[in-house]
């Protein structure tokens, strides 16, 4: 390991190398994934760039420009890293890093690129996750673009698709359980396949313009059909196929959006996922929700990832910018620090650029292992379910009551040493491995498109601010005012943060994931120990102090009496699930850091590069995790206290208790206080007449020495500040943004 990389200071010397990323994010050893970011990269800086450049954005319409753009990423391979090698793909395996990547490169340049590419595959997710083999294998190859010239001589177009879940107000939005669309039967003959009508509206669906196909969401108008379900349109099926007018977007004009109308009579095979006929009734094999579930967990994660590009994309035309902001002007000469530094001889300047730094890092961080860990997690949901099918047991709810059963093993092995041999047991059970990672997932999800969309979106704002008057005009380098605004869409579409947060109160309070999360308070408290430049310290004190008020919530009541910690109460549960992504970012980012010191040592291509970059890094985490620390500790405190009625006339206790001396003091400079307060408490059916702090104080005070712990674990963060921003004054950076303008 290179030990003395992390405690000498050295400067990094120029921005972070594809080498350095690589290492850091974990595809080093994935030369596909390698030569997909080329081929991203290389139409975002050219296609990309040059429709932005040329004012694409400035219109909603469809235009013959953008429709090149969607054929150069289906000749660099982006429209096909979705389907599997038989199908047309690349990509053999889990897919979920690589369409990470890629949608971090094309969001480098413009989010609407990005989501134009994605989209299409958010049509065929339910396909894909929920749909028969038939439905997979026909929808995937046929939008797999076909070769130039393959054996076939053919050159087929490839089919594109929407996904259309969000309808006219007042129906879907948040709310997806509102649906107006409808599937009725339109004919049955017997021994037929059935026929259906259906009559779907939809809302802000993207990449309309284009489709030839849609993956639906409608509820049953039918006593003969069950539920609800998604279903296949194609623009060919008999009926109406209507696209819309394009939405008068003020972000991401690069994709299509509008407000379709389906009128359509398809067969019932077009039920994504299949059917069963049950008593003359046709049950769908999913419902509309149980496919949605599947295909969000994934494709959130790309969502935010599209933030953290443009955060990092930030930094390289605001240091251009800064550096060069006195140039030409008499008395900046070459050689003098007006002229070579510019407006980075000013703190603030370099302290709000190290800000948007290490919040995109952190970002990235935490979006590229939520991306790794659905690479795990699809091959260990098949071995989970070949385990269970060998004990008999299929099916949703036969299934989930297994897992449930099997979830005490997994919590034993997480209590067990590493050495213990019962412990590799345990986890070499694909059962256990799987509720682990799907606990894991069901966080770090929600968690990446919460915190890297919302939080990132107000960092964009900042980075925008650096640029000053430029930074809010269509000419400025990095196209930061129009990143800013996109980010405010990645915060809004697949679902708002509202969404996230609800999920997270949910999963970040199962026994499973609160067991990973001590563990890992555990680990940083370690790797404070060996690394403490990094800033674990103080992100460990910051996670024991979220883990604290988490369990204070739970078991307190506000003044009413009434559940603090309750789904209802998102004042609390959001704010904690706010929180806990400020930690687990910062944790992704230090692991990160670490990854990449121990990597990074037997790469000898590194050797110059690395001492400073493991130096930069690691103090931008500890920013970092001071800011999460800052976080926590606000949100947490504001929560422990925020409850209670405020103590007018004790400005220590509870109001409601008091130690002897206390009631002497009051005495002294108020005679006859302490009764009167007694004689109210009483009254109010509340308080004991005893001395001393009651179990309250007594635990705010547990709180407290948290807090002032956490206070002292600061120590170094403002001095690793100081030095990321010396990095950022000297830092080479190239002599021209590599796209045009
Ligand atoms: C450009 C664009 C592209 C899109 N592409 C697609 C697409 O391809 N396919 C598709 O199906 N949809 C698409 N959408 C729709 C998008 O997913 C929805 O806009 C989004 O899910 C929010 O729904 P809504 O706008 O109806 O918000 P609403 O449901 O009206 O919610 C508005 C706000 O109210 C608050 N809120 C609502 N419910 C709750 C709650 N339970 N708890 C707390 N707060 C709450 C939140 O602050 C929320 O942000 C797109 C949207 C846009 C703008």
């Amino acid at each position: 390991m290179a030990t003395a990389a992390l405690s000498g200071v050295q400067s990094m010397l120029t921005l972070p190398t594809d080498a350095i990323r690589q290492l850091q994010w974990r595809f080093a050893d994935r030369f596909d994934l390698q030569m997909l970011v080329q081929s991203a990269r290389g139409v975002a800086r050219t296609t990309v760039a040059q429709l932005v450049a040329a004012g694409e954005r400035n219109t909603h319409e469809w235009t013959p420009l953008k429709e090149e753009m969607l054929e150069a990423f289906d000749r660099a391979g982006l429209s096909a890293v979705f389907m599997e090698p038989e199908q047309g793909g690349f990509i053999a395996g889990p897919k979920n890093l690589a369409l990470a990547l890629a949608a971090f490169e094309l969001a480098w340049v413009d989010g609407g690129a990005a989501t134009a590419s994605l989209a299409g595959f958010l049509a065929l997710a339910p396909i894909r996750e929920r749909g028969t083999a038939e439905q997979a294998q026909n929808y995937m190859s046929l939008a797999a673009p076909s070769q130039p010239q393959s054996e076939s001589g053919q050159n087929r177009k490839p089919l594109r698709g929407a996904f259309c879940l969000t309808e006219p107000i007042p129906y879907v939005g948040v709310d997806t359980g509102m649906l107006s669309g409808k599937v009725r039967i339109a004919r049955w003959d017997e021994g037929e396949e059935p026929w259906l009508e259906v009559d779907k509206r939809g809302r802000f669906i993207t990449n309309i313009a284009t489709a030839n196909f849609v993956t639906a969401a409608v509820n049953s108008d039918d006593p003969r059909i069950k539920g609800t379900c998604m279903v296949i349109l194609e623009e060919t099926d008999e009926g109406t196929f209507e696209r819309g007018t394009p939405t008068k977007k003020l972000v991401h004009q690069l994709s299509s959006t509008g407000d379709p109308a389906f009128n359509m009579k398809v067969p019932a095979s077009r039920i994504i996922g299949g059917y069963t006929v049950r008593e003359g009734v046709i049950v769908p094999n999913f419902s509309h929700s149980e496919v949605i579930e599947a295909v969000f967990r994934r494709t959130r994660v790309t969502v935010g990832l599209m933030t953290a590009a443009k955060l990092l994309s930030a930094v390289e035309p605001v240091i251009r910018y800064q550096r060069s902001r006195f140039r030409g002007a008499e008395g900046a000469r070459p050689g003098s620090i007006r002229y070579e530094q510019g407006i980075q001889q000013r703190e603030d300047a370099l302290h709000r650029l190290v800000d948007v730094w290490s919040c995109g890092e952190a970002a990235a961080s935490l979006g590229f292992a939520a991306a790794r860990l659905f690479d795990e997690l699809d091959p260990l949901e098949k071995q989970k379910a070949a385990a269970l099918a060998e004990l008999r047991i299929s099916g949703g709810r036969a299934e989930a009551k297994a897992l449930r059963a099997s979830e005490p093993r997994a919590m034993e092995m997480l209590a067990l040493p590493k050495s213990h041999a019962l412990r590799a047991e345990l986890a070499a059970d694909p059962v256990v491995q799987f509720i682990l990672k799907d606990a894991e997932a069901n966080v770090l999800c929600p968690a990446t498109k919460l915190w890297n969309t919302g939080h990132g979106a107000n960092m964009m704002r900042e980075a925008v601010s650096l640029m000053g008057g430029y930074g809010i005009t269509e000419d400025c380098p990095g196209f930061l005012a129009s990143k800013w605004m996109d980010a405010q869409l990645e915060a809004t579409y697949e679902g708002p943060e509202a969404v996230q947060r609800r999920q997270l109160t949910v999963t970040m309070t199962s026994e499973i994931f609160l067991a990973l999360f001590r563990a890992w308070t555990a680990e940083m408290r370690h790797i404070a120990s060996l690394r403490p430049g990094t800033g674990a310290c103080t992100l460990a004190s910051a996670m024991q102090m979220w883990l604290w008020t988490l369990n204070h919530l739970q078991k307190s009541t506000d003044p009413e009496g009434n559940k603090l910690y309750h789904g209802q109460r998102q004042g609390v549960t959001f704010a904690m699930a706010d929180a806990l992504c400020w930690l687990l970012a910062s944790r992704c980012q230090i692991l990160d850091v670490l990854e990449l010191e121990a990597r990074g040592a037997a790469d000898t291509a590194l050797t110059e590069l690395l001492p400073g970059t493991l130096q930069f890094f690691s103090d931008l985490c500890h920013v970092q995790a001071a800011k999460a620390a800052g976080e926590v500790s606000r949100v947490c405190s504001e929560l422990v206290f925020g409850y209670k009625r405020h103590p007018s006339w004790n400005d220590t206790g509870c109001g409601e208790c008091f130690s002897s001396v206390e009631i002497e003091e009051f005495e002294e400079t108020m005679p006859g206080i302490t009764a009167m307060v007694m004689d109210v408490l009483k009254a109010d059916g509340s308080h004991p007449e005893k001395a001393g702090p009651c179990a309250t104080c007594a635990r705010e005070s547990d709180f407290l020495n948290l807090q002032s712990k956490l206070s002292r674990c600061l120590s170094g963060s403002r001095l690793a500040k100081d030095r990321a921003a010396e990095t950022v004054s000297t830092v080479m950076i190239p002599e021209a943004l590599d796209y045009p303008q």
